[in-house]
This record gives C-alpha cells, structure tokens and sequence, in this order.
C-alpha cells in the first residue's frame, strides 16, 4: 500500500535522523516498497552568487550527497532499494516537489512536539502535511 516512501533527511538533525530512517525501514519491509531519500540546501543567495566560481554551488551539493550516501549506507539495510537526491531550495517546498514527481505514497517526516513558536511560524513537517497530496507519517521525537 506504501510502497514509494519518501525520507526527507537534514542532515543537521543527527539524533531525529535514526528513528526516523529506521520506521521508514520498517514500511518497506512490509509493504516490500522502496525509500527515496531527499535533503534540501538552501540556495547560495543571488547577492553573492555572481562572484562566485559556479564550481562551488556543484561541490556544496556534492558534498552533501556524499554526507547523505555515508548516513543510507550505514543504517538502511542492503536488501532494501534506495535511492537518494539533493536539491536546492525552500525544504517544505521542495520537499512536497520531489514526492509529487517521484510519486510518493507516503512521506515519512520527523516533527518534534509542537511549542508556541512552531504553532506561529508552522514547522517544516507542519506546511507538509498542510500541502501534501499523499499520506503524511509524522513521527514525534
Ligand atoms: P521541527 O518540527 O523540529 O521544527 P522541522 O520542521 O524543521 O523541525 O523538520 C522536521 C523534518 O523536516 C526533519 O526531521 C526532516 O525530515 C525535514 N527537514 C527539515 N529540514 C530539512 C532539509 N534541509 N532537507 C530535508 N528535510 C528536511
């Protein structure tokens, strides 16, 4: 039933990262789906962007795939498929962009409990499940 799942991964949140990538594990294994792993970077500001060589843009989003292949390889299990990609932008934003065009079923997202703070300025995980068209797991931390 779930079968394409999506993990949006930062890789800045190290502790929440675990428990998340282990839950989607479990989907896959029983609804013998796959997981597409996506974490987003925000763009290099178009002030500073015109006096910069292009190749730095390229290394920052190499760097963060291979940051991003490291944390897969070392905590999801080789029989289950996987696929990753970085892409640069707003995260809900491009977060929602990626699961639409990889057809996501499910997206799997962290969320820590909701404080005042969030509640105003909405989280991440709280526009994605606004805005999704898919299901949405909100795993609480
Ligand atoms: P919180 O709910 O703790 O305020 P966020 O809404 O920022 O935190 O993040 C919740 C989840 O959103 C993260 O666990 C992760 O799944 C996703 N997320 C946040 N930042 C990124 C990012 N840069 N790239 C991919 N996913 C992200």
């Amino acid at each position: 039933m779930y079968r394409r799942i999506l993990l949006p991964i930062d890789l800045g949140h190290v502790a929440s990262n675990d428990k998340v990538i282990s839950i989607a594990v479990e989907m896959a294994r029983h609804w013998q789906g796959e997981i597409h792993a996506v974490t987003v970077v925000p763009p290099i500001s178009s002030m500073v962007a015109p006096y910069l060589p292009q190749s730095v843009e390229m290394d920052t989003v190499h760097d963060v795939e291979a940051r991003l292949t490291d944390l897969l390889k070392a905590s999801i299990p080789d029989d289950i498929k996987v696929s990753l990609r970085v892409v640069e932008g707003a995260v809900y934003h491009e977060i929602l962009h990626e699961a639409k065009k990889w057809q996501a079923d499910v997206i799997v997202i962290a969320s820590h409990k909701p404080e005042l703070g969030d509640y105003l300025l909405g989280s991440n995980a709280a526009k994605v499940v606004r805005h999704a068209p898919m299901s949405v797991f909100v795993v609480r931390l």
